[in-house]
């Protein structure tokens, strides 16, 4: 063993080949370095594993060294966030990346990036301006709203206001609305954060506007209603509207808060959001502040959208956690261009990528599945089975809970390779291709695909039941 690990090659002379010498003309010198030393190392453990359990061990060809750190040099050199293919079909999906942008978004992004803009700055008067007029205009059209801003996601959105308007003072919120949003999102310990003391009222299934009255004292700061986003409480239950709360606090001179969650501009009642009001009727419910994501529904960057009255939102805004809560200046871009996209609602069901991931019609994903299929077929590998099948697919991000959306999946079986085989090779494979497995096959939704992306499935299929 000693003499095995006498003979383990020195970096300086792994780095002396010729092969290494090209690796430090195309790539960074400390990603070599490590990457030899990842080589190195793997050999002297093997070394010591193999002695502790009295094995023999023949010494490794110099040629393996480079191998094994080339392998580790191509790990190392791509990026650690990189593009994936969505085909699980699961529409925001949060793991990965929840909204893709529409091109009018990435087309500001890329404008805007590129130098410097009037980000905090009033061109016509010459002197400071404030971030948050980009997007207030565009969303006072579209929801009637007094005022507007937007911050760094909903859970900040919801901590700023929360903070400004009941630090140190009693927040009443339904027992059954006390959720958790996933990613540890809490209400009750983002409440906590914030400085307001919870105040829980009715029952899981039943809150009564009763209950909200009794609770009210000088020291309630605010009213709060939360959007149980991933789940539904059904039978036997009973919820206080919002019109009743925004009165409740209308006659007791108290701030009658909403987090929407999701947050659509467009009426999806027809696409499966039964039930779920867009921002206009949410404000038009007559709450006082109003806050929803900007990357689930609304198909935007994420973000956190604060709308309500004039004088809550100075307020808010002017809370020193607003500063450490904003938004930047690549994200603002983004969400301008999205919410402008608004505007016309129609071409924003086709451009905005979530918005028509939801709402295409089940002939559009036919086709699409007909593609895909067509395109395995066409790889003629006898050991694979090809099916489409009738399923749903699911929007994802706590938007949504009871929604069905009845899709067609392409479902691939194969005679020598396992579905879990074939779910990691695309998994790892480049593009990754991430998939569901369902009754031992694997299943593409093509709800979440475009046809590019089809056809780089179809190519990276064939070439794994090929090999
Ligand atoms: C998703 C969600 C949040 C958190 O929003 P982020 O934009 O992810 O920070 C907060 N509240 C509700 C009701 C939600 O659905």
């Amino acid at each position: 063993m000693k003499e095995l690990l006498r003979q383990l090659p020195s970096v300086d002379e792994i780095l002396k080949e010729n092969r290494a010498k090209q690796w430090l003309e195309t790539h960074p010198r400390v990603l070599v370095l490590e990457a030899v030393r990842a080589a190195i190392d793997k050999q002297r453990k093997a070394i010591l594993q193999s002695a502790a359990k009295g094995e023999d061990r023949k010494t490794v060809a110099l040629s393996e060294f480079l191998d094994q750190a080339e392998t580790v040099l191509h790990e190392l050199s791509e990026p650690s966030l990189r593009p994936v293919i969505n085909a699980t079909g699961v529409i925001v999906h949060t793991n990965l990346g929840r909204s893709p942008l529409s091109e009018k978004a990435i087309q500001r992004v890329v404008e805007i990036s590129r130098g410097y803009s009037n980000l905090e700055y009033d061109i016509t008067a010459g002197e400071r301006g404030k971030r948050h007029v980009h997007v207030e205009g565009t969303l006072t059209r579209l929801t009637g709203v007094e005022a507007a801003t937007a911050v760094n996601n909903n859970a900040a959105a919801v901590l700023l206001c929360l903070n400004t308007l009941a630090r140190g003072k009693e927040v009443i919120v339904s027992r059954g609305e006390l959720v958790e949003i996933g990613g540890s999102f809490r209400v009750p310990d983002v409440m906590e954060r914030s400085g307001a003391i919870l105040r829980e009222v009715g029952t899981t299934n039943k809150t009564h506007l009763k209950d909200y009255e009794k609770a009210i004292n000088e020291n309630t700061g605010l009213i709060l209603k939360v959007h149980t986003s991933n789940y539904k409480i059904v039978g036997f239950t009973k919820e206080v509207s919002p019109e009743e709360l925004a009165k409740l606090g209308r006659k007791n001179k108290i701030p009658v808060m909403w987090d929407l969650g999701s947050g659509s501009f467009i009426d999806l009642s027809t696409y499966g959001g039964a039930g779920e009001p867009t921002v206009r009727q949410a404000i038009d419910s007559g709450v006082d502040v109003l806050t929803f994501s900007g990357d689930k529904l609304l198909g935007g960057p994420q973000a956190g959208m604060i709308l309500g009255k004039k004088t809550y939102l100075d307020a808010i805004r002017s809370n020193p956690l607003a500063r450490a809560l904003r938004i930047d200046k690549l994200t603002l871009a983004a969400l301008d261009a999205t919410l402008g996209q608004y505007l016309d609602p129609d071409k924003a069901a086709k451009e905005i990528p979530t918005l028509w991931m939801l709402i295409q019609p089940l002939s559009e994903i036919e086709r699409k599945a007909g593609l895909m299929a067509d395109g395995f077929k066409d790889s003629g590998n006898k050991e694979l089975s090809i099916t489409i099948q009738d399923d749903t697919s699911q929007s994802g991000g706590g938007a949504l809970p009871t929604g069905i959306f009845p899709t067609k999946t392409v479902c691939i079986r194969h005679g020598q390779l396992s579905a879990n085989q074939i779910e990691s090779l695309l998994r790892l494979g480049k593009p990754h291709i991430i998939t569901r497995i369902k009754d031992g096959m694997v299943i593409f939704d093509p709800r979440t695909l475009n046809d590019e992306e089809i056809g780089k499935i179809v190519e990276t299929v064939k070439k794994i039941v090929t090999t």
